[in-house]
């Protein structure tokens, strides 16, 4: 069943017209436009259906087996069935499946191992930390005394060293590793050393990766952290949120941290279709996704840098890709307008030296679309064309369209 079909035949339309206009819209507009946004992905129609199901009704506070709700017997099913898929997709002894977003999930990590005034060492925010790793604007900044590590100017590789010699001056009491543009893995053990080292918590905040994980693309923090953050609509193709891994030591600190702490009811829509997801992420068709994920992402990296983009790290080992445009003679925001008129949807991301903005973009929708290494290798090429001028970006547009039409990502 299609997902235009089911929402054209939807009551959705004859009740509200100019509503179902703009769902059309934005169906149209991710179906014929090429979703290079790094952080986003295409659910499946499965995963659709349950966010859409009498599950957004009903409201349960706590946890399976103790709700502040009477009528929670089905919703408990759902949340014990997404906990235990987490915990065997992951190998977790504990998850909790309620946090609404990534942010949240790092909230609650934050409140349940520190206090206001801790210190805590994370990535800086120009090198592609998070706004939950010590952004002024955001809780984390103001409630906790963030010092930043970065990454090698000449190489834009996480600078371990430099981690270490930060940890050992600044004796935090968590480190955090993840980041939103980082495209290399990262070294969870070394991060552990270091943590050890000085007594510290790691918090690994695995929002961009865990897809990855979950389809053995990427190698597992959670042997090595005490708290692992992500979020389940990135490269895993979940729902919009956020989940917790942990030790059984900390499972109670953790569930505490979420609710009643920092959360009220959980959404049991969004945890029912959590759970179909886990349960899509381990079939081996989604092993084999995770890794075209990776194979297209160093496809186009490669690509992109023949082209004489100034790739970062010279390449990716995941399904992110961040690029200095200037060898073509625009900037990152000037490059973004001119694809966007194109229908390359992508954005801007801080590059690891000097002021200019680059362009971030990753592999996770398109590769669910059935592109391989063939369409990015066209991809790189039409990317540079349209930032070197070449080609008219209508032009470029219909060639996209063409393209997206023999992919659709919900085929009906
Ligand atoms: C995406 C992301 C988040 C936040 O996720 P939201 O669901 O947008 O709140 C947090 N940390 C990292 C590293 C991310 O990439």
């Amino acid at each position: 069943m299609s997902v235009t079909h089911t929402l054209e035949a939807d009551v959705l339309r004859r009740q509200d017209p100019q509503l179902a206009d703009i769902l059309l819209g934005e169906l149209d507009r991710q179906s014929t436009t090429l979703q290079l946004v790094a952080a986003e992905n295409f659910t499946s129609p499965a995963v659709l259906a349950a966010l859409g199901s009498s599950l957004a009704n009903k409201y349960a506070e706590g946890y399976p087996g103790a709700r502040y709700h009477g009528g929670c017997e089905m919703v408990d099913v759902a949340e014990r069935l997404a906990v235990e898929r987490a915990k065997a997709l992951f190998g977790a002894e504990h998850a909790n499946v309620q946090s609404h977003s990534g942010s949240s999930a790092v909230l609650a990590a934050y409140a349940a191992l520190l206090r206001p005034g801790d210190t805590v060492l994370a990535l800086g925010l120009p090198y592609g930390g998070h706004l939950t790793h010590g952004s002024p604007a955001n809780f984390s900044g103001r409630w906790f005394d963030f010092v930043g590590y970065g990454v090698d100017a000449e190489t834009g590789l996480l600078d371990y060293d430099q981690v270490r010699t930060l940890a050992r001056n600044h004796r935090p009491k968590a480190l955090v590793c993840g980041s939103i543009a980082y495209p290399r893995h990262i070294d969870y053990a070394l991060f552990r050393d270091i943590a050890d080292e000085v007594g510290a918590y790691l918090i690994a905040d695995a929002a961009h990766p865990m897809g990855l994980v979950a389809g053995g693309a990427a190698p597992s923090p959670v042997p090595y952290a005490d708290v692992v953050c992500a979020t389940t609509h990135k490269v895993l193709r979940g729902p919009r949120g956020g989940m917790l891994l942990c030790g059984s030591d900390l499972a109670e600190r953790v569930d505490r941290a979420v609710f009643p702490f920092t959360q009220g009811g959980a959404q049991m829509h969004t945890i029912a279709a959590k759970a179909v997801a886990f349960g899509e992420a381990s079939t081996p068709a989604f092993a084999v996704y995770a890794h075209q994920v990776v194979a297209n992402a160093r496809t186009l990296a490669a690509h992109l840098a023949e082209e004489g983009l100034v790739v970062t790290t010279g390449g990716t080992d995941t399904h992110l890709i961040t690029a200095d445009p200037a060898p073509l003679g625009v900037d990152g925001r000037e490059a973004r307008g001119r694809l966007a008129a194109a229908g390359i949807v992508l954005d801007c991301c801080a590059l690891p030296h000097g002021d200019a903005r680059g362009l971030r973009l990753g592999t996770a929708a398109v590769t669910t679309q059935g592109m391989g290494e063939e369409e990015m290798v066209w991809l790189a090429a039409t990317l540079a064309r349209v930032l070197r001028g070449e080609t008219e970006s209508q032009k470029v547009r219909e060639e996209v369209r063409e393209l997206t039409g023999r992919f659709p990502p919900y085929p009906g």
